[in-house]
């Protein structure tokens, strides 16, 4: 299948090579020509633009930062729906607004092309290993025409329901992941500022009743895992600016249901202040730092 890939970050770049290994063609395109340079030392194919990524795709699939970049993107001045041919099929796994994914969806069918949000849960590890899982939104019909190519990106995948459905899945999920990272690192501080052992401790709740993903799978102390952010100076993994922004659309889908998140609330306004101490670039585990002395 041809497939055009646009969005070579922490996500994506790895996402597409999975694609590239299961024998897919590939065009792909970043704005960062670092990005570019990377993924191109790996084997991947890079196009000079996003419009010349999708000339004769039978897939696009899109990996961005945040609502304005996939809004900019295919609806923007120079509209990349304007140049995708009708009956492709478009998937975007950006995490981003429910009703940006709807609007890009509703143009999309005006002009025959058929739009899925299909963001993921899984971390750069398992965007590397090919077992992400997709939660998606948008119609049987279009999942089960995208489900052979996320299979070979991820392992699990999910029918949220309509369009803007796996946005809504998905900013649940890091509302809570966000949350579990915040009670992960206070809990971990307090350990080591009582003169625990991280390691020590984190196996202790690893098998108590405080065991959870960002402590079994991310943990934030420095040295406990060695493929941890934390282990890396809090290089690569997911942004704090990017858990900001989940936070944020978490807390405007409740104002918009009128639903109570108050740790939710809380969490986006650590990450705000973590973000602000200069932090916002580095993966969100280094959160831990609002609770350690400098
Ligand atoms: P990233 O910042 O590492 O990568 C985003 C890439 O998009 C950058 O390389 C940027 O140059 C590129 N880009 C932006 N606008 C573009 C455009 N118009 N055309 C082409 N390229 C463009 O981000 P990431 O960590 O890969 O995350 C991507 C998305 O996946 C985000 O929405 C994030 O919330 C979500 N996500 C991330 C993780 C994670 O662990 N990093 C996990 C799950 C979901």
């Amino acid at each position: 299948m041809k497939i055009a890939f646009i969005g070579l970050g922490n996500m994506g770049g790895p996402m597409a090579l999975n694609l590239l290994k299961a024998g897919h063609t590939l065009s792909a395109f970043d704005l960062s020509a670092e990005a570019c340079k990377k993924f191109a030392a790996e084997g991947l194919p890079i196009a000079a633009s996003a419009a010349a990524t999708v000339a004769g795709a039978e897939v696009v699939i899109s990996m961005l930062p945040a609502s304005a970049h996939v809004e900019g993107l295919y609806l923007g001045s120079d509209g990349l729906l304007e140049k995708i041919a009708h009956g492709t099929l478009v998937i975007d796994s950006s995490t981003i607004a429910s009703a940006t994914s709807r609007k890009v969806a509703e143009a999309a069918a005006k002009r025959g092309i058929a739009a899925i949000d299909a963001p993921v849960s899984g971390g750069t590890g398992g965007a590397v290993a090919g077992t992400l899982t997709f939660m998606v939104g948008g119609s049987e019909a279009d999942l089960a025409r995208a489900r052979p190519v996320l299979e070979k990106m991820g392992a699990n995948i999910f029918h949220a329901g309509a369009a803007g459905a796996g946005q809504t899945a998905k900013i649940c999920n890091n509302m809570l992941l966000g949350i579990l990272m915040i009670g992960t690192s206070e809990a971990l501080a307090l350990g080591v500022a009582n003169g625990l052992d991280a390691k020590v401790l984190s196996e202790i709740m690893r098998r108590s009743s405080g065991g959870n993903w960002a402590l079994e799978k991310y943990n934030p102390m420095p040295g406990v895992m060695e493929t941890s952010p934390a282990s890396k100076n809090y290089a690569g993994g997911f942004g704090t600016d990017l858990m900001l922004k989940d936070l944020g659309l978490a807390q405007e889908n409740a104002a918009a249901v009128r639903a109570s998140t108050p740790l939710g609330g809380m969490a986006r306004n650590l990450y705000a202040a973590h973000s602000l101490a200069g932090h916002g670039g580095l993966d969100f585990s280094s959160v831990l730092k609002l609770f350690q002395k400098p």
